[in-house]
């Protein structure tokens, strides 16, 4: 036995069983914290996202109200970017300032189609388009859709 060192009260021994203890890698187990009620998961599987049932209920309802309201925001104002558009057409206007557009209440990244035609932006909202530039949109204009809904060819 090799037990004559003696530091520090303790034995060379078990300093020798210290030493490899510290030398493991220590494991540490991430605990997960719930989505809806940030409280810590000790039990179950290491990717829980959710306390209880209850929680995951609460959580996937918000996500998909907070969804519908995206998506009712956004076509909002798509519908109010028609009208201002359509109220310009209809009196003969093809091109206005952005800055008295935005005025307006017009949403400039509510467009429902983008190209790039010949170095220039061309958006849509429905059936008007129109070239976006930094200061300015021009060319405002109702395309013939020809929408023939309804009617089949007679043979
Ligand atoms: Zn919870």
């Amino acid at each position: 036995m090799w037990t004559a060192i003696v530091q520090d009260g303790v034995t060379a021994e078990i300093c020798l069983l210290k030493l490899r203890y510290m030398d493991y890698p220590k494991i540490t187990r991430r605990i997960p914290v719930c989505l809806e009620c940030g409280h810590k998961i000790r039990y179950g599987r290491t990717d829980k996202k959710f306390c209880c049932e209850q929680c995951r209920t609460r959580f996937n309802n918000a996500q998909i109200k907070a969804g519908r309201a995206y998506k009712r925001r956004i076509m909002k104002a798509i519908s109010d970017n028609y009208e201002i558009l359509d109220r310009m057409v209809r009196a003969g206007i093809s091109s206005v300032d952005l800055f008295e557009l935005v005025n307006l209440g017009f949403m400039l990244e509510a467009v429902t189609s983008h190209r790039r035609v010949r170095h220039r932006d061309e958006y849509a909202c429905f059936d008007i388009k129109y070239i976006m530039t930094p200061t300015r949109i021009s060319g405002i204009t109702k395309i013939s859709l020809n929408l023939r809904v309804g009617t089949k060819e007679k043979k």
